[in-house]
């Protein structure tokens, strides 16, 4: 049987797998969800601990896809985005950290956009012409759509980025790999990079003739490969442990994984959202009321986010109750301050180096902690410190943090973009000649 996707907006309408996936966002502003989710079979729970994480992971994907694509392409698509591993540390005694930062851009967003692109590249085999990939970044999402769509046949990737607004590894991350890459540096701020994404899509005939497609963070693709990783971390503790992830969340994709990933029959003790001061999910948690609103910055980035895409994920899961919702997932928040704190207080205790995000997630396994000390905690830790190297050397002194070969690597790169003014017009002139 196929999997039928349905918008949180609209429960009782079905689009299939190509739609769901190129279209990225349902017409209604909603967000796709797979239909059904079942329970992994009794054959799976034999062995799931003995097979490779790729293996681990087809099974997954297959269980979330089912026949909308054939068993062959899913384990084609699997192998050619699993590899490299997720592996957990025991950082103190039942406290354990995932890395999930070994991809190649440093962050977990590796395993969501390249099984993307691999996605799409088959979904469009039998079209004409290129599928052309918009995407606006203000930093590391670019970077991870970049790498991940680089060399995929039959695709291509525009990038807009703010000029001066995103660091100088990010901006190389997205300027240096050519091919099928092609950057457009804006001389604007991240919204009116986003400005110009959306007026393209608005231009039915451009958008038509380009095939055009976004590949923003709210693409269903993206979340299941993240429930790889939740099964990969449960089958590392002893047979039998059912752990308590805690999840450093920004739009509360990963943590909408997770909850898939339970959904597919994994053992989960309870979910922990750790946030920093953009708390608005673990206010919801505390009394039911969910007010989004503008983000805040903090050193942890990529969890400033005051309008969490993922929220109506979470409650179509839970049915809309937040009763249900605060029974499975505690919330905390932190401020930069104890953030920064825990970095140096762990690397004084432990030796283990956390980045920012990680950090924060830690604070929220040691709150948890106070009340059930006998559970593994799996903090997932989202991104390389190396990522977070200012914030790093002013907490740890310089020289403490090792730079990945591949990242430093880039530096010595030439960057290659085109610029681009924060018009309308100029950039469909711009786009009517590169199709
Ligand atoms: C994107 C990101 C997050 C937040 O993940 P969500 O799925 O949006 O909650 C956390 N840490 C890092 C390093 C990220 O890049």
């Amino acid at each position: 049987m196929s999997q039928r996707f349905f918008s949180t907006k609209s429960p009782q309408q079905f689009v299939d797998v190509k739609e769901a996936v190129l279209r990225s966002l349902p017409a209604d502003n909603g967000l796709y969800m797979p239909e059904k989710i079942e329970p992994l079979g009794k054959e799976f729970w034999k062995n799931w601990r003995e097979m490779s994480f790729a293996q681990l992971g087809y099974h997954i994907a297959r269980q979330v896809f089912r026949e909308s694509v054939p068993a062959e392409e899913m384990q084609r698509i699997v192998d050619e985005v699993v590899t490299f591993d997720a592996p957990m540390v025991t950082v103190k005694e039942r406290q354990h950290v995932l890395e999930l930062f070994h991809g190649p851009t440093l962050a977990f967003k590796d395993f969501g956009a390249r099984f993307m692109a691999r996605l799409m590249e088959y979904l469009t085999r039998d079209d004409e012409g290129l599928l052309t990939v918009l995407v606006a970044t203000s930093g590391d999402t670019g970077g991870a759509v970049a790498s991940a769509f680089h060399g995929v046949p039959g695709t291509r990737v525009v990038i807009l980025y703010p000029r001066g607004k995103v660091s100088g590894l990010q901006e190389k991350q997205l300027t240096t790999l050519g091919g099928n890459i092609t950057a457009l540096e804006v001389d604007g701020t991240f919204d009116d990079c986003q400005r110009l994404v959306k007026s393209a899509f608005l231009d039915r005939e451009m958008s038509e003739k380009m095939n055009l497609t976004s590949a923003n963070s709210i693409n269903i693709s993206r979340l299941v490969p993240q429930s790889f990783y939740y099964f990969e971390a449960a089958r590392q503790l002893e047979e039998g442990a059912s752990p308590v992830f805690v999840v450093p969340s920004g739009n509360f994709g990963n943590l909408t994984a997770g909850l898939l990933a339970e959904k597919m029959g994994l053992p989960v003790k309870h979910f922990v959202a750790a946030t920093n001061l953009n708390d608005v999910v673990p206010v919801y948690l505390q009394g039911g009321n969910y007010r989004p609103r503008p983000s805040i910055q903090t050193i942890s980035n990529a969890m400033d986010v005051g309008a969490p895409s993922n929220f109506a994920r979470m409650q179509n899961i839970f049915g809309d109750q937040w009763e249900e919702m605060k029974e499975r997932i505690a919330g905390y928040a932190y401020d930069d301050e104890i953030t920064r704190e825990t970095i140096r207080r762990i690397q004084s205790e432990t030796g283990y180096i956390l980045e920012p995000h990680g950090a924060v997630g830690w604070l929220a396994a040691e709150a948890w902690r106070e009340n059930n000390p006998q559970d593994d905690t799996i903090v997932l830790e989202t991104a390389h410190p190396s990522k977070f190297l200012d914030v790093m050397e002013e907490e740890l002194g310089q020289g403490q943090i090792e730079i990945p070969e591949r990242l430093a690597r880039l530096a010595e790169r030439e960057k290659v973009a085109h610029e681009m003014q924060p018009d309308e017009e100029m950039f469909h002139a711009w786009l009517q000649d590169f199709a």
